[in-house]
């Protein structure tokens, strides 16, 4: 099978695929957060990366190494900053390393990147980060971004499926359902199905307060049930996931 993990060629091998086939560059994009008793604080840049490697696989991509820190975890949408474990940066930080990685890329000769998102609150500072460096680099140097999380791929029938009492939303799909049986279709020897928490969909009121109310939290971190999940779904979602990745930046880099 052909190598994509940028970090596993050499830098011989990286210029001659670059220059050979203005390949997409895959940039993963996690944080590093509780994600409950049953999965690992890597959950987010994990599944980023193994979305990001089958989509290249099936592209003639290349996957950069993940930023695996992230921006602050939210109550409502990750549990919050309070669990021991959730590593986070400042918004600003977030968006320079985005922006500093970006326009390395440039220099390199990428000229299409896709940056995947696993971490909701990532969203803006990675927006900031593309922007800024496009500035730097001008906005007729040839470097084209696509950005996306890549749950969006997820369609209402798959949705349907993994959630047949129904679909919770996104936001309080934080270690429940989608993340865990994707977990066990990539990564199963890092999930602990015998862990996975008996609580109920967290009850948030639809505004934040600061200091963060953390008791409003479910005390395991898992903000609805996890307890729906399996290796088949996530074998599923996954497929729906990469083929609509693979799509989408054929499209986006490459109009027919
Ligand atoms: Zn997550």
């Amino acid at each position: 099978m052909t190598e994509v993990r940028m970090e596993r060629m050499s830098w011989v091998e990286y210029r001659r695929r670059i220059d050979a086939a203005e390949p997409v560059v895959f940039l993963p994009c996690g944080s590093l957060e509780q994600h409950g008793p049953h999965l690992p604080l890597g959950v987010d840049a994990l599944l980023s990366t193994a979305v990001a490697c089958e989509a290249a696989r099936r592209t003639g991509g290349i996957v950069a190494p993940a930023l695996s820190y992230g921006y602050k975890s939210q109550p409502r949408c990750g549990g919050g900053q309070h669990f021991p474990g959730t590593t986070s940066l400042d918004g600003d930080h977030l968006s320079q390393l985005a922006r500093d990685v970006i326009r390395e890329f440039a220099r390199h000769g990428v000229r299409k990147l896709a940056l995947i998102d696993g971490h909701y609150e990532n969203q803006w500072f990675l927006i900031e980060g593309i922007d800024l460096a496009l500035r730097d680099l001008g906005h007729d140097c040839g470097l084209r971004v696509l950005r996306t999380e890549y749950w969006d791929f997820c369609t209402e029938d798959v949705l349907r499926e993994v959630s047949p009492d129904g679909f919770p939303g996104f936001a309080l799909e934080h270690a429940a359902v989608i993340e865990t049986s994707l977990m066990l279709h990539f990564h199963p020897e890092l999930v602990r199905p015998d862990l996975i928490p008996d609580d109920d969909a967290a009850n948030f009121p639809p505004y934040d307060l600061y200091p963060p109310e953390t008791e409003r939290v479910p005390a395991s971190g898992v903000l609805s049930s996890a307890r729906g999940a399996t290796a088949a779904k996530g074998e599923h979602l996954a497929e729906v996931v990469c083929s609509g990745l693979a799509d989408a930046v054929r499209v986006a880099f490459d109009p027919p």
